[in-house]
């Protein structure tokens, strides 16, 4: 089944769709990571992505859609999808349930990891991202695993748009755009909060506990 990881930015989407992804063969898709690899690529359009990112704003509807579709039409992901901090707006959020629909899938559960801004800004004030196997790790909370991390510490790299200012105004673009969003999938019966303030492990339980597995 296809799962929505929902939260503010900081909120420990990606680190909880990490253990997922590990324990059941889950594709982590993260538009976050879908629009980065495509600036890595240095592509015109990557060109665009990266000015609008590092000003904490949000890639446009359309570019999101196409990279979007790219991983939901692999056979080799279906039904097996967790996505991770999109829907991000209420049109997203519809467009997403037509082009499964189009490819006869739909959305198992939706989770909400619910954290409030002054826990988000310690978090990703020291959020480091491996750019090879993309485990995320804390420089204040992780610093031994940082140290004896496999790939390497040299690889464990800061996101550039992980700085105050940028993470406060994607804090609010969250409280403006994506709330809604809420609403739009809190009617749903499988639809579930969790306290994103708890400890990694315990929302990784009680995930797991709503998941079945
Ligand atoms: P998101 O994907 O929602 O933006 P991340 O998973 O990247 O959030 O987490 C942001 C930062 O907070 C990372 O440095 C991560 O290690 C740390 N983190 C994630 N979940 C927790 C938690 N429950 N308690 C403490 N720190 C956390």
């Amino acid at each position: 089944m296809n799962i929505i990881l929902f939260g503010p930015p900081g909120a420990g989407k990606g680190t909880q769709a990490q253990f997922i992804v590990k324990k059941h063969n889950y594709f982590q898709l993260s538009t976050g990571n879908l629009l980065r690899e495509e600036v890595k690529l240095k592509t015109p359009l990557g060109y665009e992505i990266e000015q609008l990112i590092s000003n904490g704003k949000f890639a446009s509807d359309e570019t999101v859609n196409a990279l979007l579709r790219k991983s939901i039409t692999n056979l080799k992901y279906r039904d097996r999808i967790i996505f991770d901090g999109y829907p991000r707006n209420v049109k997203q959020a519809k467009n997403l349930e037509l082009i499964l629909a189009e490819f006869d899938q739909s959305i198992g559960h939706t989770i909400f990891l619910n954290v409030s801004k002054d826990i988000v800004e310690k978090r990703i004030m020291g959020r480091m991202t491996c750019d090879k196997c993309n485990m995320t790790l804390n420089e204040f909370f992780n610093k031994e695993q940082i140290e004896l991390h496999p790939c390497g510490k040299d690889h464990l790299k800061k996101r550039k748009d992980d700085n105050f200012d940028v993470v406060v105004a994607r804090y609010d673009t969250y409280m403006k755009t994506t709330k809604p969003v809420l609403d739009f999938y809190s009617n749903n019966t499988n639809f579930t909060e969790i306290n994103g303030a708890d400890e990694i492990e315990q929302i990784n339980n009680k995930i797991n506990g709503v998941l079945n597995v």
